[in-house]
């Protein structure tokens, strides 16, 4: 059985992390691939877990060995996911999550066939500013930076799959899984389940030509505040 490879990317607040949680616990036969970056810790974030911690000699080691399915440098740091991965997803009959940029992104669709893609979106931009000060991991600086990265981001939108708009966290949750669980019988996976006319009609309301109208009004919320002298 090929894996389905599941690329989830979102600007910094909009709720990947929570969301990919979610559907780790709730989905089973997900193979979340830990990337290597060249970016060092944040808060409790451990080695192995949420990244593997590498330096750049080491991270351009891997490159030229060609053990990297894609990386990316963001935010002046190298990020890469390891062809190990799919092929530990594959050996274990399981499907392949990715939490990459848009950028990684692109060159996994271009390398591997079983892709689907799915950009998450906050409801607005003051919406995003309000979590990313409620979580209050990062400095008034580093907001604001995050900020004018996720206009960057978001016009990648259009080049998904599927866009998820998180708005309620529940609601979202049931998209997310709705899309992993219809993608699974579309691809004829061992791991299909649950009801397939009910997933497709929940999930086929998430692609991202369906969205568009959706879509507008959140990307001029960021235009708008861009415009009003940041
Ligand atoms: P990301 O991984 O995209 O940076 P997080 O998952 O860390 O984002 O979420 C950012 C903050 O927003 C967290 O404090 C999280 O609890 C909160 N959050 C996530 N989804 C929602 C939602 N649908 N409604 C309100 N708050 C949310
Ligand atoms: P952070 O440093 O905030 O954890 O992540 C910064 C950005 O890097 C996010 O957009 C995240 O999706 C992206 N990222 C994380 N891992 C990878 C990876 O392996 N490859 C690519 N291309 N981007 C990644």
């Amino acid at each position: 059985m090929t894996p389905v490879v599941f690329i989830i990317s979102a600007p910094s607040g909009s709720g990947k992390t929570t969301l990919v949680r979610r559907l780790m616990g709730e989905v089973r036969g997900l193979h979340f691939s830990v990337s290597y970056t060249t970016r060092s810790p944040r808060g409790q974030e451990q080695d192995g877990r949420e990244y593997s911690f590498v330096n750049r000699e080491q991270f351009e080691e891997m490159i030229e060995q060609g053990r990297l399915l894609e990386w990316a440098t963001v935010f002046g740091n190298y990020y890469g996911t390891a062809r190990h991965f799919l092929e530990e997803a594959e050996a274990a009959k399981q499907d392949l999550l990715l939490d990459i940029d848009v950028q990684g992104a692109e060159q996994v669709k271009s390398r591997v066939s079983n892709t689907v893609s799915i950009f998450i979106l906050p409801p607005s931009r003051p919406e995003l500013e309000a979590r990313l000060r409620h979580r209050s991991q990062d400095s008034e600086a580093v907001i604001r930076k995050r900020l004018r990265d996720a206009q960057r981001e978001i016009v990648g939108y259009d080049r998904y799959d599927y866009v998820l708009i998180n708005d309620q966290l529940e609601q979202s949750a049931a998209f997310l899984r709705s899309i992993v669980l219809h993608e699974r019988w579309r691809h004829g996976s061992d791991l299909a389940e649950g009801d397939p006319s009910l997933l497709r009609e929940m999930a086929e309301g998430c692609r991202t030509e369906r969205l568009r109208s959706q879509v507008q009004p959140i990307l001029e919320s960021f235009q708008h505040e861009m415009s009003g002298g940041e």
